[in-house]
């Protein structure tokens, strides 16, 4: 049984992943990000997008040097680009522009789907993290499949839209060959987040309903609903808790965060157990 208090053990790995742009990758990413953090949970969000949206939404400037792409090439740890939020124990990893080279240069590279995995294995281990959630640019690209490779669960956003199912099974076919070729055994699909719900139409209860008929253990109960809130945070470089503490985006987020607490029992260590990886 886990009885730890939240702390000391290995961080758990959640990859904020999809097939399709503009599904609220990042809007959750960073609003999950910082409900767990009003729950003390120790979290670091990683920006791999190199649009960068994640770090300017929690108020970090873009500035050279400060991303993933360094370690990625074997330059300074991931640890070393830690940095603290305004938000805490929110902490963040900054993305740059130089992230979507290397998209490109890691497919050159040996064990190419391994680098995320191997760069983010010592701040994993490193006992500061209780959850590391990762934001990942659009399409299934390297970037986003090293994030599958690295991450213990992984989330889905879906788009309270016609054809909100299309694309999902590409992503559980990637999980599945993932597995398969044994790069990440550990991976589990952590859970479906439906986004910009708007109440007044019938197609987005349909879909929900949907949604919920095909996975009905993954499909989290609070749904995130379309207000204007959510979009506007980001330009003001806040998470919606801290610029619309008391709104319905607040409420969603929190009830997720709740949730995502519980399916993955965040409130307590992970046992330091090594985990035994195939070579790939
Ligand atoms: P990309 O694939 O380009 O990284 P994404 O999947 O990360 O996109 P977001 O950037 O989170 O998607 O959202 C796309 C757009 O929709 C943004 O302008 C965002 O502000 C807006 N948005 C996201 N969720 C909501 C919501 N619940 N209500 C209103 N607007 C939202
Ligand atoms: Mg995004």
């Amino acid at each position: 049984m886990q009885q730890e208090p939240s702390g000391h053990g290995p961080a758990e790995i959640v990859a904020c992943v999809s097939q399709k742009g503009g599904v609220g990758k990042t809007t959750t990413a960073v609003n999950l990000a910082a409900a767990l953090a009003e729950n003390k949970i120790r979290t670091l969000l990683v920006d791999l997008d190199p649009q960068a949206n994640a770090t300017s939404a929690v108020g970090v400037e873009k500035q050279a040097g400060r991303s993933l792409y360094g370690p990625l090439h074997g330059e300074g740890t991931a640890l070393q680009k830690v940095t603290k939020t305004a938000y805490s124990p929110l902490s963040l990893i900054p993305s740059e522009e130089d992230l979507a080279a290397a998209e490109i240069e890691i497919a050159q590279m040996e064990n190419y789907l391994g680098k995320l995995h191997a760069i983010l294995q010592p701040v994993r281990a490193s006992g500061r993290f209780r959850v590391i959630l990762i934001d990942c640019p659009p399409a299934l690209g390297m970037l986003s499949m090293n994030s599958l490779a690295a991450a213990d669960f992984l989330l889905i956003t879906l788009q309270c839209e016609y054809m909100a199912l299309e694309g999902l099974g590409q992503i559980l076919r990637n999980v599945e060959r993932l597995k398969a070729a044994r790069v990440n055994e550990r991976l589990e699909l952590g859970g479906v987040i439906m986004t910009m719900y708007d109440a007044r139409t019938n197609l987005a209860r349909q879909v929900v309903d949907e949604v919920r008929q095909h996975l009905p253990d993954k499909i989290f109960g609070t749904v995130i609903p379309r207000t204007v809130r959510l979009s506007e945070a980001p330009s003001f470089g806040k998470p919606i808790t801290a610029y619309d503490p008391d709104g319905p985006g607040t409420e969603a987020y929190r009830g997720l965060a709740a949730a995502v607490i519980a399916r993955f029992g965040l409130k307590y260590a992970r046992p330091a157990v090594q985990i035994g990886r195939a070579h790939f």
